[in-house]
């Protein structure tokens, strides 16, 4: 996975504006090149340790062709770049990458890059993993 100097920024700058609260949006390219960071409103009632999307500004960004999302990307603001006991219970679309941003240092935040594994197990209770993903900041 690549991504641009200015979308690892833009992305690292909202999560940033959005302290205390969770901050989250999508990351826009094409494969496994991220160019863009589109900032999405965290709509959740409990914002410091979760978020949510309001679907009036994510199903539109779904469906343009142009540039297709390829990332979702939500901050942790207290904790580590690590999913979190609500990150495994969320319902997670089918992206080639999950991003969270840890400000629990706030002078050197980090970004972690996730895929996400589904499991089904026999009862039909989805599990979903997140596997770390190695990433390059490219200019
Ligand atoms: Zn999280």
């Amino acid at each position: 996975m690549h991504v641009t100097v200015q979308a690892y920024e833009q992305a690292m700058a909202h999560c940033s504006a959005s302290l205390p609260n969770e901050g989250c949006g999508v990351f826009l390219g094409a494969h496994h090149a991220i160019t863009a960071f589109q900032p999405l409103r965290n709509c959740s009632p409990h914002p410091r340790t979760r978020f949510a999307l309001d679907p009036a500004e994510w199903i539109p960004l779904i469906y343009a062709p142009d540039q297709p999302v390829i990332g979702l990307v939500h901050s942790h603001p207290f904790s580590a770049a690590v999913p979190s006991e609500a990150d495994h219970q969320l319902y997670w679309p089918d992206l080639p990458s999950y991003w969270i941003a840890s400000f629990r240092d706030r002078r050197s935040p980090e970004l972690a890059c996730y895929r996400i594994r589904k499991s089904f197990a026999h009862g039909g209770e989805a599990a979903i993993d997140f596997l770390p993903m190695a990433y390059t900041i490219v200019t």
